[in-house]
């Protein structure tokens, strides 16, 4: 054997060596939606502090399940000061619209904010009024808090529910469906504040909400 040769198979041999120390290179999983993917309306989902831990991924599989859409669960957030209504140890739901807005990641069409704290709005006869949720008619943002939704709840299970389907109705403001007549049990009618009404609805949109879903 030439010494040339001995030099050249204990390089190979080191090289092969040091190589097998290093760890097994991760493979970086890269999510390349298909061209159908791509089309889908992206939301961001911000979970405020203190929420239920399961609330997020539950929620993801929900909206996107119904909506046919893609969640993005981004970090969990502290609920601005600003929103806060000392009188009532309350937040106001529009300005946590306002902060949403402003907090909507690059690439994504719409935002929902998820808190455990109760929410108010101002309507036409009330200066604070609390509620379920509130979203933007057309987006991009809408908040939901489950405070007065665990009023009466049976179960955890009947809380989520709950929450699901006011979730699904802001969500439907946001995406440009206004207030439904039509249907009793559509997911988009009025639920006036009363948790009756929304314990009544169906996780459903009605054949009018599709059709103007379908037009947007
Ligand atoms: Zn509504
Ligand atoms: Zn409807």
């Amino acid at each position: 054997m030439s010494k040339l040769f001995v030099h050249f198979f204990f390089i190979i041999l080191s090289s092969l060596i040091i190589q097998g120390c290093y760890p097994e290179p991760k493979v970086i999983e890269i999510d390349f939606p298909t061209t159908s993917e791509n089309k889908k309306i992206k939301i961001a989902l911000i979970p405020f502090s203190g929420i239920d831990a399961i609330y997020p991924k539950l929620l993801k599989t929900e909206i996107e399940v119904f909506y046919n859409c893609k969640v993005t669960i981004v970090p969990e957030q502290k609920l601005p000061d600003f929103a806060y209504y000392k009188p009532r140890n309350r937040y106001k739901a529009d300005s946590l619209l306002k902060y949403l807005k402003q907090s909507l990641p690059l690439e994504h069409e719409l935002i929902l904010g998820i808190t455990n704290k109760d929410v108010s709005t101002k309507d036409e006869i009330h200066d604070d009024w609390g509620v379920f949720g509130l979203g933007f008619l057309g987006g991009p943002s809408c908040v939901v808090s489950d405070f007065r939704l665990k009023k009466s709840a049976k179960n955890k299970r009947h809380l989520q529910e709950r929450l699901v389907k006011v979730v699904l109705h802001e969500l439907g403001h946001t995406l440009g469906l206004p207030h439904c007549t039509a249907n009793k049990k559509c997911l988009m009618r009025d639920a006036e504040g009363t948790i009756k009404s929304v314990d009544e609805e169906e996780k459903y949109l009605c054949e009018s909400c599709k059709k103007k879903l379908q037009h947007k």
